[in-house]
C-alpha cells in the first residue's frame, strides 16, 4: 500500500487548501513545501476577499455571484482573518461615467443581497472623512463594501486545520523527483536529508514553478501557462478613514491603496506579464515609481520612492488568457498512471471552492467523505464576524496589561486560539522577552510550535507583519531566541 492518498507539491493557498479538504474527507496526505509556507504568491496577494468589481464589468456576472457567495463563507468561517470593509471610488469626470459605476455597484449589492453587509451608497466627500486625504476637491464617491484578509495567514491556519485533520505538512521539504507508475515514488530534499515516499496521486500545486515541476520532476509533458506578476508597496499611513480607496489611474489601470498593520499603507495594481526565476521576484524601480506617481495623483500627502518601506511582489500561473485568475485545473490520468492534478492560479476568494472542486474530482479514485469546508471554521475562528470587537474587549478584560491595538491584533491573528499564547500571563513579563514593541518570546515559541514557524522572516512577515515596527537589534535577538529553541 502506498505511504499516502495524495501528495501535494507546493505550500500556498492552493496546496494548503487541497490538504485541508482531503484530510477533512478521509485521505492520506502529505504536502511538501520547498520554502516556507506561503513564501510564493499566496504572501504578495492584494488581500481582497471580493466578488471582483472588474469581472463585473466584464460581465462574468456568474463567476461574481460565485465568489460573492464565496465572501460570505469566509466570514462565517474566517471572522478573525477576514475583515470587512468599506471600499471607495472618488468620482472622476474624466473616466467611467457615475451613472455606469453606480449601476454596477446597484448589481453588486444584488448579487451579494445575502451578505448583511452594508449596501453600496454615493458619498458627498466634501463632508465625509473620505474626503480628507484627497488631493482635489472630489464631489462625491461611491461606497461598497467587501473584504480583506491576511493571505498569508489564512495559508497557515489553512495548514494547521490540515494538520488537526491529519495530513502531514512538510515545510523545508523540496519534491526533486517523481517516478510515475500505478503510484507514485517520489524523492524529496527534506531539511537536507533526502527521503522517499510513495503516493497514490499527485497535486502539483506549485504556483509559478508549475510547469517546471512538471518537466524536471514529474516529467511529463509541461502545461502551456502564462506567468504574471503582481507588484505592491507599503508605505507610512497615507489617510486615517478605515477605507480602501480604488482610483481610476489616467491609463485606465485600477490603484487600491489600502489600510495596512495599522501604521501603513499598501498601495498596488492590476499584474503584468512575469519572466524569469519564481524564487527571485522582484520589483522593477519603474514599477515603484509608477505606484508612487498614481498615489500622488490623488493623495495630498506626497510620496517618493524612497518612502517606500517594503515591495511585496509575487508571480503565479494562469492556463491561459480566457481563464483570466479563474484557477483552472486538469486531471491526467489512464490505465496503469497514477493519476496527477495540477492547478493554476487562481484568486484568493474562491480557493476554498477550488479545493473543493479539486478534491471532488478525485472521487472516482478513492472512496471519501462529502464535501465539508463551507462550514468548518479555520482555527480560533469559533465565533461570529460581527462579534469581533466583543472578543478584543474579552481577550482585554481578561489579559489587561494588553493594549486596544496589541489585543485587535492577537484577535486577528488568532482568533480565539490568542488564549493559548496568553495563557495565565497576569502581566507582560509574564510572556517571556519582547522582540520590538509586541512581539512575546510565548508568541515566538507558539508559532513555532504550532505553526511551523522556524526563522525570523517566518514570523515576521508570513504569520505576522511585525517586521515592519521591528529594530534591527530586536531582529537579531529574535534570530537567537529561534535558534536556541529548535
Ligand atoms: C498576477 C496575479 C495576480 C493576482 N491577483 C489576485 C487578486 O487580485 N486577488 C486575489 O485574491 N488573488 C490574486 N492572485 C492569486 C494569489 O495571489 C495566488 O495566486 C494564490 O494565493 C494561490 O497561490 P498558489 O498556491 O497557486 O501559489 P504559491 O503561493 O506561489 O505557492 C506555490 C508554492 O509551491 C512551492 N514549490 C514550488 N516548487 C516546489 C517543489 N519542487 N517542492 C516543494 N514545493 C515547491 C513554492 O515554494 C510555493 O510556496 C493573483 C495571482 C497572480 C499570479
Amino acid at each position: 500500500m502506498a505511504d499516502y492518498d495524495l501528495a501535494i507539491i507546493g505550500g500556498g493557498l492552493n496546496g494548503v487548501s487541497i490538504a485541508r479538504d482531503a484530510a477533512g474527507r478521509g485521505l492520506r496526505v502529505i504536502l511538501l513545501e520547498q520554502g516556507d509556507l506561503a513564501a510564493g504568491a499566496s504572501s504578495a496577494s492584494p488581500r481582497l476577499i471580493h466578488g471582483d468589481l472588474a469581472s463585473l464589468e466584464r460581465r462574468h456576472f456568474l463567476r461574481v455571484r460565485t465568489a460573492l457567495a464565496e465572501r460570505d463563507i469566509w466570514l462565517r468561517i474566517a471572522p478573525h482573518l477576514v475583515r470587512p470593509m468599506r471600499f471607495a471610488i472618488p468620482a472622476h469626470s474624466d473616466e467611467r461615467p457615475d451613472w455606469q459605476l453606480r449601476s454596477w455597484l446597484l448589481l453588486y449589492d444584488r448579487l451579494a443581497s445575502r451578505s448583511g453587509l452594508p449596501a453600496s451608497a454615493t458619498v458627498d466627500v466634501t463632508h465625509h472623512p473620505i474626503g480628507n486625504a484627497l488631493k482635489r476637491p472630489f464631489g462625491t464617491a461611491f461606497e461598497y463594501s467587501d473584504c480583506v484578509v491576511d493571505d498569508s495567514r489564512l495559508v497557515v491556519l489553512t495548514a494547521v486545520d490540515a494538520a488537526a485533520r491529519g495530513a502531514v505538512i512538510r515545510t523545508g521539504a523540496r519534491c526533486t523527483r517523481a517516478e510515475r507508475g500505478k503510484e507514485w515514488r517520489l524523492v524529496t530534499i527534506d531539511r537536507g536529508f533526502r527521503q522517499a515516499i510513495t503516493a497514490r496521486a499527485i497535486v502539483n500545486a506549485s504556483g509559478a514553478w508549475t510547469s517546471s515541476v512538471a518537466e524536471m520532476v514529474l516529467r511529463v509533458p509541461p502545461p502551456k501557462v502564462a506567468a504574471e506578476q503582481m507588484d505592491q508597496i507599503v508605505v507610512r499611513r497615507l489617510f486615517d478613514s478605515d477605507n480602501i480607496y480604488v482610483f481610476q489611474n489616467s491609463d485606465g489601470r485600477l490603484i487600491f491603496a489600502s489600510p495596512y498593520e495599522r501604521d501603513f499603507t499598501l498601495i498596488g495594481t492590476a499584474s503584468h506579464a512575469f519572466k524569469g526565476d519564481p524564487a527571485i521576484v522582484a520589483m522593477a524601480a519603474g514599477d515603484v515609481a509608477y505606484l508612487c506617481d498614481a498615489a500622488n495623483r490623488y493623495f495630498r500627502e506626497r510620496i517618493e520612492t524612497v518612502d517606500v518601506v517594503r515591495t511585496l511582489s509575487g508571480a503565479n500561473v494562469v492556463r491561459n488568457a480566457a481563464s483570466g485568475r479563474d484557477g483552472a485545473m486538469t486531471l491526467d490520468h489512464g490505465r496503469g498512471k497514477a493519476p496527477l492534478l495540477t492547478v493554476f492560479g487562481g484568486d484568493v476568494t474562491t480557493s476554498r471552492l477550488r479545493a473543493e472542486q479539486a478534491v471532488t474530482k478525485l472521487t472516482p479514485f478513492y472512496p471519501m467523505s462529502p464535501r465539508w469546508t463551507a462550514t468548518a471554521p479555520l482555527p480560533g475562528g469559533d465565533f461570529a464576524w460581527d462579534r469581533f470587537d466583543n472578543e478584543v474587549e474579552e481577550v482585554r478584560e481578561r489579559w489587561r496589561f494588553l493594549g486596544e491595538e496589541e489585543a485587535r491584533r492577537l484577535v486577528g491573528a488568532y482568533g480565539t486560539n490568542a488564549k493559548e499564547i496568553l495563557g495565565d500571563a497576569k502581566e507582560r513579563g509574564d510572556l517571556g522577552p519582547a522582540f520590538g514593541p509586541e512581539l512575546t518570546g510565548a508568541e515566538v515559541r507558539y508559532l513555532m510550535q504550532q505553526e511551523w514557524a522556524r526563522f525570523p522572516d517566518d514570523v515576521l512577515w508570513r504569520r505576522s507583519k511585525l517586521g515592519l515596527t521591528m529594530p534591527p537589534a530586536d531582529r537579531e535577538a529574535l534570530a537567537a531566541f529561534m535558534a536556541a529553541a529548535m
